[in-house]
């Protein structure tokens, strides 16, 4: 079955408390409209940042309730197309990003989008990689706002959360309630001044329920890798929290043994970040998946 959620129904927080928006079968689909990550509050180079709520950031459209998801079940979220609007919006300042301690005050830039490329000004064009920054369900206890992410997903600002690539989410609590938002007309690894090129769209997914796969953190298949996606305190610790995650996966579903893993993931696999500027640091394992097929793996 085919659904449409209007971005008018999104959440700050993903929690277990929400009301559901929407309620879907395993293997439906949902045209998901998103508002931008600043709210759409910004329109035009001359609107006033004293204006903006920035309590209302990140909203991700649901929460989506997937009947029979429970607990130990994953979420295959599919991304079948990713729509974006015609400008974006870019905002830095002081206190912000990896080089906040070098502004003053607060600096955003509109962007139109043309022609598949992002105009940041007239020398330069940049073609556009089209991604969901924030997509996740929600947590066990404590609500997670959608600006941080964790082993829910949420704000996880990935770039290979994009068409084609399906992101699995652990399940935490019934029906899983997923949601998602934030989309970046285009982003670099890092996102090193806090944002992408933020943009309002509509994000095609199929949703498929897998029973019982225990993933401890989102893992997303995409251009033709795996990746364990690990956010922590700092990027040290994410970036070993996402390759303890890959050894175990790989360990449990092939017959290699464990220096042949560590092995494999020296010379084939590759650290990667994916965003160093929101409350947790995102760190990234990948594998090219043909090369796991090998070994027979399978992640389902
Ligand atoms: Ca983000
Ligand atoms: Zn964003």
């Amino acid at each position: 079955m085919h659904h449409k959620l209007s971005k008018e129904k999104h959440i700050y927080k993903f929690t277990a408390d929400a009301e559901p928006a929407l309620e879907i079968s395993s293997g439906d689909t949902v045209a998901v409209e998103t508002k931008d990550c600043f709210a759409d509050q910004i329109q035009g180079p001359d609107d006033r940042l004293e204006n903006i709520s920035f309590d209302h950031v990140n909203p991700a459209t649901g929460p989506i309730y997937v009947a029979g998801a429970e607990k130990g079940d994953v979420l295959k979220v599919t991304i079948r197309e990713i729509k974006i609007g015609s400008q974006a919006v870019m905002l830095t300042g002081e206190g912000l990003g990896v080089l906040g301690h070098k502004l003053e005050g607060m600096h955003f830039k509109v962007l139109p989008v043309e022609d598949g490329e992002v105009v940041f000004d007239n020398q330069t064009r940049i073609t556009v990689n089209p991604m969901v920054g924030v997509i996740g369900v929600a947590p066990e206890g404590e609500a997670i706002n959608c600006g941080t992410p964790d082993t829910h997903g949420g704000n996880m600002d990935t770039t290979l959360i994009r068409e084609n690539a399906e992101i699995y989410l652990p399940v935490w609590v019934e029906g899983g309630l997923l949601a998602l938002g934030d989309l970046h007309a285009a982003m670099g690894d890092g996102e090193v001044c806090v944002s992408g090129a933020e943009v309002p769209g509509e994000v095609t997914i199929e949703v498929t329920l897998i029973k019982d796969l225990n993933l401890p953190t989102p893992v997303v298949i995409s251009e033709g890798v795996m990746a364990v996606i690990c956010s922590r305190e700092t990027l040290d610790d994410a970036v070993v929290g996402a390759v303890e995650i890959m050894d175990e996966i790989i360990r449990r579903r092939t017959d290699l043994p464990q220096e042949e893993v560590i092995m494999l993931l020296s010379i084939a696999g590759q650290m990667r970040i994916s965003q160093v500027v929101d409350p947790l640091k995102t760190a990234r394992c990948e594998i090219p998946l043909k090369l796991l097929e090998n070994y027979g793996f399978t992640l389902f």
